[in-house]
């Protein structure tokens, strides 16, 4: 292969000084042009053994894993119409490279028969786990099933993609078509400056040119930035319900109606499941998950409603109470909710996001950050020794070493918001993995780091919100499991092969450590005062995060029973309608009833155009997960750091090493001594009484 293209130059870090969109297609080119003829040569050479089979797969992927890596990375991050054009240019030939990869039959065949056969003892439990979730990936994908039934299964694949991708745009024209318009005083009453100058934009969007912030006019739609918010702070009781009904109705009529959609998804999806040897849908997801069957997830959901539901119920009551005692006159109804809940909120804690900030400088919080990570896990991250390359002035490149002064891993964060070019949201991205290559070198793994959060200002730091703080944890914490990773098989090392339902075990346990009082308070130092956050403050933040957690738990848990119930118990050739399923599912888990008219399954687009179909459940799992692994913290004493050190040397001996080289219970039993307790996450949320 020329090594004159930077994206071709796999062994080293990416060379981002150089890089740019015109690499793109020659490096894919090229790279095709000889993983094409080479797949063939290896499917007629493949042998039932780990040398013969997954060795040689390795070296075909690892150049397009680490070139398109680099491509995808830069087109989230420097989203310039060059990027963009060249992404989805070659996007086609990848995926379609990679399903002849996943869907060969004579590479399932040798990996079957090593399964079966003698060699099978040879590997060790990471080549088996590697195997099997090869060989269930192949299978799901509807190798080696007869050819008739193959047939089937493809002509579902195809028609699922499609339904999918209608639903999903009939909820985004539907959510686009509507607009509230508002043009007087009273119509914004109660609306944030920052809501105003966002209507205002959307009024512009919808012809009001000369419109304001100030005098308007303004356009709420159903998007959330703007519906969100406005739910929130509107007191026009009248608007809310407006916007409320046309939220629940979204493509639910007219030719953009998804209530087809939903029973033509259902039948297939069944059927797909009996054609792969499942009874039900339910079961091919969690085939690939943690959770080992639909009863698992149904004895989660029961154990958390159970507690749940009656506090919720009481949360309702104390809002309702506090709604009549603040002038409310009308029984509250679903559009009150938020609103009620908002203001309630103030009352109680009397801060507000801008309170915060001041606080939270960014290179501040990051030392405090790296601190932990050090007091955690005895690692050390600062700027690496030589210069490496960026993609953005933003970007700041790190190195982790171990506590005997040995490089670890590289990462890059890139910080702050650039909405022109940069995808909004956050996220951890694994470029590389650790690997031993055949010679016995270790090759240390590489990630990036993206968030969103408020940029510096003239000479100010950027100031984070404390939901920025949070997220920058979360990331960091997906960051920590794929580097920190002792495996050296890069399929199964940091997060690669980790079950979808626990992937979120780390990061979410990273955002516990934004309520420890000492890292918190060590990590805050005021703009202009140089003072750390007050103590009161401190505690209304920590208070105010169970605030309606009943509530906000039975939100997440009706929409957790509803996908598990629609694609496991539900049939479609039966009398119920899934509206009706709804109803029947809601009666228990919704404190409110569904109003007459609502249809909110035809926006559900979690279920039935995300991936999250038989996996909702999985958000309430993970987080089950990194409450009782954080709970081994707090049982060991969070003020008694020679146990902190201790029990965060274990995390990282296990769950952070392990990656996907162990199934997620084994690794959750390694460091918690027993099976995840959902009980821990109740008394985390204040649910549940403390014991003792
Ligand atoms: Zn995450």
């Amino acid at each position: 292969m020329p090594t004159d293209n930077p994206l071709l130059q796999y062994q080293a870090l990416p060379r981002f000084d150089c890089i740019l969109p015109e690499h793109a297609q020659p490096a894919i080119e090229t790279i095709l042009a000889y993983a094409e003829p080479s797949l063939a040569k290896i499917e007629q050479s493949v042998t039932p053994t780990w040398k013969g089979a997954i060795l040689p797969l390795r070296k075909l992927l690892e150049p397009l894993d680490f070139a398109w890596g680099v491509i995808t990375h830069l087109h989230s991050v420097m989203n310039t119409t060059e990027w963009r054009t060249a992404h989805d240019a070659l996007q086609p030939s990848v995926i379609a490279f990679s399903l002849r990869v996943n869907q060969s039959d004579s590479i399932y065949k040798a990996l079957k028969t090593l399964r079966s056969g003698t060699a099978w003892s040879t590997l060790d439990e990471t080549q088996q786990r590697i195997v099997a979730a090869s060989l269930l990936d192949a299978e799901l994908a509807g190798v080696g099933l007869p050819n008739e039934k193959r047939e089937r299964f493809n002509t579902i694949k195809r028609e699922l993609a499609l339904t999918s991708t209608q639903f999903s745009n009939n909820v985004l024209d539907a959510t686009k078509a509507f607009a509230l318009n508002l043009q007087t005083q009273a119509d914004i009453a109660g609306l944030p400056k920052s809501l105003l100058a966002a209507a205002s934009e959307a009024a512009k969007l919808a012809g009001s040119e000369t419109s304001t912030a100030e005098i308007g006019p303004w356009v709420i739609t159903l998007e959330a930035p703007l519906f969100v918010p406005f739910m929130q702070y509107s007191t026009q009781r009248d608007h809310r319900e407006t916007l409320y009904r046309a939220f629940v109705t979204r493509a639910s009529s007219g030719d953009g109606d998804n209530t087809p959609l939903i029973d033509t998804t259902l039948k297939l999806r069944r059927e797909m499941a009996e054609i792969l040897g499942y009874t039900t849908y339910a079961e091919v997801s969690l085939a690939q998950k943690m959770a080992d069957s639909p009863s698992a997830v149904d004895a989660m959901i029961e154990r958390l409603h159970s507690v749940a539901a009656p506090a919720a119920q009481r949360e309702l009551e104390e809002l309702r109470r506090y709604a009549a005692q603040h002038g409310e006159t009308k029984t509250l109804m679903n559009w009150d909710v938020a609103f009620w809940s908002d203001h309630m909120r103030e009352t109680l804690f009397e801060f507000t996001d801008e309170d915060l900030r001041p606080y939270f400088q960014f290179p501040r919080v990051l030392e405090g950050l790296f601190d932990l990570a050090h007091n955690l896990f005895g690692i050390t991250i600062a700027p690496p020794e030589s210069e490496i390359p960026v993609w953005h002035e933003d970007v700041r490149p790190f190195t982790i070493k171990d506590a005997s002064g040995a490089d670890m891993a590289t990462f890059y964060l890139d910080p702050y918001s650039r909405p022109a070019t940069k995808r909004g949201g956050a996220w951890m991205n694994a470029l590389r993995p650790r690997q031993q290559t055949p010679d016995g070198k270790i090759t240390l793994p590489v990630a990036t780091m993206v968030c969103n959060q408020t940029r510096p200002s003239n000479d100010k730091p950027s100031l984070m919100t404390f939901n920025e703080v949070t997220t920058l944890f979360h990331e960091f914490g997906h960051t920590l499991q794929h580097l920190l990773t002792t495996v050296n098989e890069p399929e199964a090392a940091g997060i690669h092969n980790v079950e979808w339902d626990a992937v979120e075990l780390p990061s979410q346990f990273m955002e516990n450590w934004c309520y420890h009082r000492p890292t918190l308070i060590r990590m805050s130092e005021h703009i202009d005062t140089g003072e750390p956050l007050p103590e009161a403050l401190y505690q209304k933040l920590y208070r105010a995060r169970t605030f309606l957690a009943g509530s906000s738990t039975m939100r997440q848990l009706l929409f957790a029973a509803l996908d598990l119930e629609l694609h496991h118990r539900y049939r479609a050739d039966g009398t119920l309608t899934p509206d009706d399923v709804k109803r029947c599912i809601g009666s228990k888990f919704s404190l409110m009833p569904f109003i007459e008219q609502d249809r909110f399954l035809c926006g559900f687009s979690h279920i039935f155009a995300g991936g999250y179909a038989a996996g909702y459940y999985s958000y309430k799992w993970a987080e089950v997960l990194s409450a009782d692994a954080f709970g081994a913290f707090v049982e060991a004493g969070l003020n008694d750091n020679d146990a902190i050190i201790q029990t965060g040397q274990r995390f990282r001996d296990t769950i952070l090493a392990a990656g996907g080289s162990l199934h997620p219970m084994d690794v959750f039993k390694s460091f918690r001594g027993r099976e995840p307790d959902p009980n821990t996450l109740l008394r985390h949320q204040g649910l549940l009484e403390k014991e003792g």
